[in-house]
């Protein structure tokens, strides 16, 4: 038995509890769990240049990270989607991945998946889908270089092309996620579209969220998703369609390409009523909401004692307090974010 598996508590579907349900009668089904803040690219809208990231001794360890996993799996979450940060960048990431695969095997998990910039899925696109990851969302805001390293600070396109065809080979599904940029990417969102559905792949592109300070202004970087629909429909017909993936995105079907186009619009869009996600960091404090401050923390719960029963305790105490939605605003008087923590503190 490798470290990761020794002393968690087997699955017992016999033992299951009742599933979390919130004051909003929204069954909450969805986990994401951010297992590092660190990430090798700096993305412009989503961290700053010189981030100080977290102390390591900080973070939950993979022991840990499995364990508040399971506990969830436990009450009822179906599907997990690891994030961060960059995922594959956390050392030990395909141990965790192996050990919540067995969630998978024993039915109680229908998902298991990432999002990733995808710069290391050459080196572990083959691994995911042995461990059962069938479908990833790599982030990819354009397909020119220099417009790539400008976004991520120093990143290469290349590389993140060449993980995305290493995941296809693979046999993994792949979703293209794209924040829309204004006076960055918008110029190229029909060459996206056709590119992505040209490898069958579905994209959606995301408005950009005030979570953070990133030394930048976001008035300069909103671009409304209504924008750049209309953009859209210049190149495509676009037909409404009733694709639902159990996530926030509204799909449209380009009639020319055959392929889907999501839109993620938190700004313009209230998509809070069907919300049933939640969110834990990489230390262990639950978010209820991305855009609400309220969190438990679970991490002391977790070390305090050895029984899970306290942890579903506290899980129930947190699912209860679930804030009915949030109300983000780019505040253009004072030119704050909404939020003081970072995307790749809570995980995207
Ligand atoms: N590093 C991985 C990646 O880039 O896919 C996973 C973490 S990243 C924080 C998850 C997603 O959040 C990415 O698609 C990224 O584009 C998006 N994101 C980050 N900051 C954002 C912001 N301020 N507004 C909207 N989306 C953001
Ligand atoms: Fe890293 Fe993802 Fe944030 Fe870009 S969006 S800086 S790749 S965590």
């Amino acid at each position: 038995m490798d470290n990761a598996t020794q002393g968690i508590s087997v699955f017992d579907r016999a033992e299951r509890p009742s599933p979390l349900i919130d004051p909003f009668q929204r069954a909450v089904t969805y986990l994401r769990v951010s297992v590092t803040d660190r990430c090798d690219l700096r993305c412009v809208y989503c961290m700053s240049e010189d981030m100080s990231f977290l102390p390591k001794s900080d973070l939950l360890s993979l022991e840990e990270l499995d364990r508040l996993c399971s506990a969830f799996v436990t009450k009822g979450v179906r599907k997990l989607r690891l994030t961060g940060g960059e995922p594959l960048v956390r050392r030990g990431i395909m141990t965790l991945v192996g050990s919540l695969s067995r969630h998978l095997e024993s039915g109680a998990l229908e998902e298991l998946t990432i999002t990733t910039n995808a710069t290391q899925l050459k080196k572990y696109a083959v691994e995911l889908a042995a461990l059962g990851v069938k479908r990833i969302n790599v982030s990819l805001d354009t397909l020119d270089a220099d417009k790539f390293r400008a976004i991520t600070r120093w990143g290469d396109v290349a590389a993140v092309i060449g993980g995305i065809d290493a995941a296809q080979r693979a046999g993994l599904s792949v979703k293209i996620n794209t924040v829309a940029l204004k006076g960055v990417n918008d110029g190229e969102f029909p060459t996206l579209v056709e590119w992505a559905h040209g490898r069958g792949m579905d994209i959606t592109f995301i408005e950009v969220m005030p979570l953070g300070d990133i030394g930048e202004n976001r008035l300069d970087q909103y671009l409304p998703l209504s924008m750049v629909r209309a953009g859209l429909a210049e190149r495509f017909s676009l037909a409404e369609i009733d694709y639902r993936t159990g996530g926030p995105a509204r799909y449209v079907r380009a009639e020319e390409t055959g392929g889907r186009i999501g839109f993620i619009t938190p700004l313009t869009h209230n998509f809070c009523e069907s919300c049933n996600r939640v969110r834990i960091t990489c230390t262990g404090t639950l978010f209820m909401c991305l855009g609400q401050e309220d969190a438990a923390d679970l991490r002391s719960v977790l070390r305090a004692s050895e029984s899970n029963e306290p942890l579903y305790a506290a899980i129930e105490a947190a699912i209860a307090r679930k804030p009915k939605g949030h109300d983000f605003i780019i505040d253009r008087r004072h030119k704050r974010p909404a939020l003081a923590r970072h995307m790749s503190v809570t995980g995207g």
